[in-house]
């Protein structure tokens, strides 16, 4: 004989408990289980909002209404119009005798625990009542049952204790009585020895199915409910969490008692102890396993079952050097608070024993402070106790599983998924059973911090990065489109999906609550721009504390850089195309790696530096690996790269540079490229990355061109002088022709000093052989001595830029 009890989401509506009965008709009908019904979802709320507005003398008929129409609803539903009337009017009766206790509350304006638990009762009357009658349509042996009468308590109204022994003698007696029916058992209420109504406590209607497994030997315990058994997680936190098909009685109080609601953490005792397997399973989802909780489970692969979390939780904390070595302090303090019926979710001690620090309900915190300050009033006075203050705003997060105690690395691990994303813990409590580990951080961190941990410790999920791009010009357009196509290729071999959470460029902006449509993504801003401001980009990125956030630089602008400091500091790693954030002020380039570092985030900028060529992450892997750089030669302007490989035979150098234009090579005004500065700032970058902190000053840069052409005030005067100075070219050409050499603009650092200037290098040189607008780099090192390391290729062009920004973006996180 199996118990099935259905939760107040299962009966919450007609369609629920159309299903219901369509699980009952599917077993075998000589052996009817024992049906155990909670209230339908959000009555039970309802009936304590009612409560607590009569108290006050506040009005509570649309509640009342809400109600009565909840459940009429369903009787008009599914019953025939001739089998409705006693049940309306039996549930009318219902609701007559819980308006006149309602009452009552409302004229003396007081409510006690006692009537509390009897207005909250009406819930499960309701429903049992109601559900055991629409179930006669096809049992004609339904039979509803005060489960009250038979769960027996003390007098702890809100959360009664119940007498075991005597409950299951009861429930024993009245089944060999009436084995014969199909039972409907009202779930959560019982009552104590004079017969008042108690309760179970919230969620307690799980408790009354195990309890009456408990006393009838069942088969299996099964709780109907919503979602498709004990998930790994709370789906309404962590879209990805999935279901667990096993956990121990253990791992399930643990998870539940930290806040997976699914299941009500006394009902693991009664099933644990006549060793009967729970089931959960979804009424929704009828043909799914569920998650079953029993003894004996195999070991899984992963070394936590799930992770869950309390979001509303206020801490305590006592110091004072009044508790140093005073054995039972702690005894007294957390006695003190079980007499009071205040439950404490988790206690810290530091190893000094100067402090404790414990957690309760928000709504136990200031009674707990209460009680202390009478209890240690003088210690408090002595001055060996501070006067101790309550915390508010905060949440628990616990990961939980019988893995971990064989599992070195859980705590790193859970602490490094939070430290990456800036969350910061303020207390810690690991069981002494090694099951679970706690942690107390804000409220508004609880999101993110679950996804994040959730992430780290179930590897074989997609991984997800949030990222905001700023630039929609070339380089930004490209990346879409390149992520856009790449997306099924990285969740399929990478396992990763890149969620484009927010655009802007500097007409507008949109911050998107879902990862917009990489396909429309044009059109999306469009619809929902506001005005393009990037402090309040940034303020809204920082507000949406999504985990393992990039925020990406796609432009040529110095205001972004304003923001990178204030980014890298909230734990949002970063990626840029930009040079101009590294290539200003050492101090501030220094800043930035030092914020990456601290905050434990990523700062890519590999596209500083040749477009998408990996000359970065090149040069930091040999400095990691421990290879000495002796000089670093570079050619890392493709525009001046082009103009050199294509200064030949009749060619005259302004023609020269007119192609290089004309072809998309240069910046929109040529000087920019030919004036060197922004192949110094390249140089400036990889010198900085090899350990020298200079400035630009300190970089010698020898123009290529004379300086007439440098001074020249328009693009039209600078190709004016270009042609002017035509002899001046025509002459380095014939001379290096004549040696057999070619013209080479080269950046070279050596010994800490970064030297630009044009050379005219012969076919020794590695770099005589160049083509295009190709980029080319020469690392001699300790390792790469007689042979330099040399990297080639084209090293600018928007999609190889954006190549590049998108290796970052997909290496964040990445060791
Ligand atoms: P019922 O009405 O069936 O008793 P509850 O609302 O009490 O259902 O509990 C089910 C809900 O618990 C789910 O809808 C889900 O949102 C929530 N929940 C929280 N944590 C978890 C978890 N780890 N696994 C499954 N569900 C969870
Ligand atoms: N109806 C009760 C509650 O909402 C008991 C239950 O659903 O388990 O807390
Ligand atoms: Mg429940």
């Amino acid at each position: 004989m199996n118990i099935l009890k259905f939760g107040g989401t299962s009966v919450g509506s007609a369609s629920g408990i159309r299903t219901l009965i369509s699980i009952l008709k599917e077993r075998e009908q000589d052996d009817y289980p024992v049906v155990v019904l909670s209230a339908m979802s959000g009555v039970t709320n309802l009936l304590l909002a009612m409560a607590e507005k009569a108290q006050v003398a506040e009005e509570y008929t649309a509640e009342l209404k809400e109600i009565e129409e909840k459940h009429f609803e369903v009787v008009r539903t599914l019953l025939p119009a001739a089998a409705q009337n006693p049940v309306f009017t039996k549930l009318k009766i219902y609701f007559n005798e819980l308006e006149d206790v309602l009452q009552s509350v409302y004229h003396l304006k007081e409510l006690s625990p006692q009537t509390k638990d009897l207005i909250l009762s009406f819930g499960e009357r309701c429903s049992a009542f109601m559900i055991s009658h629409v179930a006669k349509q096809d049992f004609p042996d339904a039979q509803c049952v005060d489960g009250a009468e038979l769960i027996k308590t003390d007098s702890n109204f809100g959360q009664a204790k119940v007498d075991t022994s005597l409950t299951e003698l009861l429930i024993q007696d009245f089944y060999e009585a009436n084995r014969a029916k199909l039972l409907f058992v009202t779930g959560f209420i019982a009552s104590n020895t004079e017969g008042r109504t108690t309760t179970l406590g919230r969620g307690g209607s799980d408790f009354t199915a195990a309890i009456w497994g408990s006393a009838l030997h069942a088969k299996e315990i099964e709780i109907w409910t919503d979602v498709d058994g004990m998930l790994t997680a709370d789906p309404r936190i962590v879209e990805k969490a999935f279901s667990l098909p096993e956990l121990s009685y253990t791992e399930a109080m643990e998870l539940s008692y930290f806040g997976a609601k699914v299941i009500y953490p006394p009902t693991m005792t009664p099933a644990f102890l006549k060793k009967i397997p729970i089931v959960i399973k979804n009424t929704f989802n009828k043909d799914f396993k569920g998650t079953y909780i029993r003894h004996g489970v195999n070991t899984s692969t992963f070394p936590i079952k799930g992770i869950s979390s309390i979001d509303e939780i206020s801490i305590l904390n006592l110091s004072g050097s009044g508790m140093v070595g005073k054995t039972g302090f702690s005894g007294r303090l957390f006695s003190l608070l079980s007499r009071e019926q205040i439950n404490v979710v988790l206690i810290t001690q530091s190893s000094s024993e100067h402090s404790i620090t414990f957690a309760v309900k928000p709504a136990d915190a200031l009674s707990a402070l209460a009680i202390i300050s009478k209890e240690f009033e003088l210690e408090l006075q002595a001055k060996k106790l501070e006067y101790p203050e309550v915390e508010n705003g905060l949440a628990v997060l616990a990961i939980v599983g019988e893995n971990m105690k064989h599992t070195p690395g859980m705590s790193g691990k859970l602490f490094h998924a939070l430290g990456r994303n800036g969350v910061n813990v303020r207390a810690i409590a690991q069981g002494s059973s090694e099951y679970n580990i706690s942690v107390i951080l804000s409220k508004t961190d609880l999101s993110k911090a679950v996804n994040a941990v959730h992430e780290a410790f179930f590897e074989n999920l997609k991984k997800t990065l949030h990222v905001f791009c700023l630039g929609t010009g070339n380089i930004g357009k490209t990346l879409f489109r390149q992520l856009l196509v790449q997306s099924p290729l990285l969740a399929q071999n990478n396992d990763l999906e890149v969620k484009v959470m927010g655009v802007s460029n500097t007409r507008e902006m949109y911050l998107s609550k879902t990862a917009m449509n990489l396909a429309d993504w044009e059109n999306e801003l469009s619809k929902n721009a506001e005005p393009a401001d990037l402090a309040s980009f940034v303020k809204q990125m920082k507000a949406m504390n999504l985990p393992n956030c990039v925020f990406v630089d796609n432009t040529a602008s110095g205001n972004p850089v304003n923001f990178y400091q204030e980014i890298l500091e909230s734990s949002i790693s970063l990626v840029t195309c930009n040079k101009i954030g590294n290539s200003a002020e050492y101090e501030q380039y220094a800043a930035f790696k030092n914020a990456a570092r601290t905050y434990g985030v990523d700062f890519h900028y590999e596209t500083n530096v040749g477009a998408g060529l990996p000359i970065i992450r090149t040069l930091k892997d040999l400095m990691l690996s421990g290879d000495n750089i002796f000089s670093i030669e570079a050619i890392l302007s493709g525009t001046i790269s082009f103009i050199f490989n294509n200064f030949k035979n009749d060619v005259l150098f302004h023609e020269i540079v007119k192609e290089a234009q004309d072809k998309g090579y240069t910046e929109p005004d040529p000087r920019d490229d030919l004036n060197g500065k922004d192949f110094m700032r390249k140089m400036l970058i990889l010198a900085r990355d090899a350990g020298y902190p200079l400035e630009e000053a300190d970089v010698q840069l020898e123009s290529m061109l004379p300086p007439a052409c440098l001074a020249a005030a328009s693009v039209a005067d600078f190709y004016q002088e270009l042609e002017n100075n035509a002899a001046y070219f025509e002459d380095l050409k014939n001379k290096a022709a004549a040696e057999n050499k070619v013209l080479r603009y080269i950046g070279k650092l050596e010994e800490g000093k970064v030297t630009i200037n044009l050379q005219m290098v012969d076919d020794t040189h590695p770099f005589y052989m160049l083509s295009g607008s190709d980029n080319i780099i020469s690392f001699t090192t300790d390792r790469y001595k007689d042979r330099p390391l040399v990297i080639k290729g084209p090293g600018a062009g928007a999609e190889v830029t954006a190549a590049g920004v998108f290796a970052d973006i997909i290496n964040v996180g990445k060791k």
